[in-house]
């Protein structure tokens, strides 16, 4: 009955478990932990032996020709076989630690550590922020971004199609 005086909020993903930024960035940084993830680990240099060393934690990077990525999507993920699904343009810029990349990928390891489960079929109505699986997964990304001190897109390239 109180929940009528919410603000209705539309999910930009699926409705998942309520996960707050609080717990979101105590999550992240138990994952950077046991990533052994470091800034360093994230720079152009070392960025590549780090996306290799996923895999003994059950994340593999699945590399799809440019001209055979048909998704609408940057990136996609597959939280329950571990899978992340990316264009080699994506994976090039990734390997550069170019900003935007880093986010994007990020963002992928968030569905993957917040146990992201589409088919779980919450009902919409009266859904939270704290229950959308892509903002949960962006803050989840922001929350490395932070802890790590990674490179943040200039906010002037924000700008950069005005
Ligand atoms: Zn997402």
């Amino acid at each position: 009955m109180t929940s009528g005086n919410l603000a209705e909020f539309t999910l930009r993903g699926h409705r998942v478990p309520a996960i707050d930024r609080t717990e979101i960035d105590y999550i992240s940084g138990r994952i950077c932990k046991i990533l052994k993830a470091t800034k360093h680990s994230f720079s152009p240099s070392k960025i590549g032996m780090f996306l290799n060393s996923l895999e003994e934690n059950g994340i593999n990077i699945d590399i799809v020709d440019d001209e055979e990525w048909i998704d609408v999507a940057r990136a996609t993920v597959d939280p329950s076989t571990g899978f992340i699904y990316m264009p080699y343009s994506l994976y090039k810029n990734l390997n550069r630690s170019e900003p935007e990349a880093l986010r994007i990928f990020l963002h992928e390891l968030g569905h993957i550590f917040l146990c992201h489960r589409p088919l779980l079929h919450f009902s919409d109505k009266n859904a939270l922020q704290i229950e959308d699986s892509e903002w949960q997964a962006d803050t989840f990304a922001d929350c490395v971004i932070d802890r790590l001190k990674l490179p943040r897109q200039g906010r002037q390239l924000e700008f950069k199609n005005f």
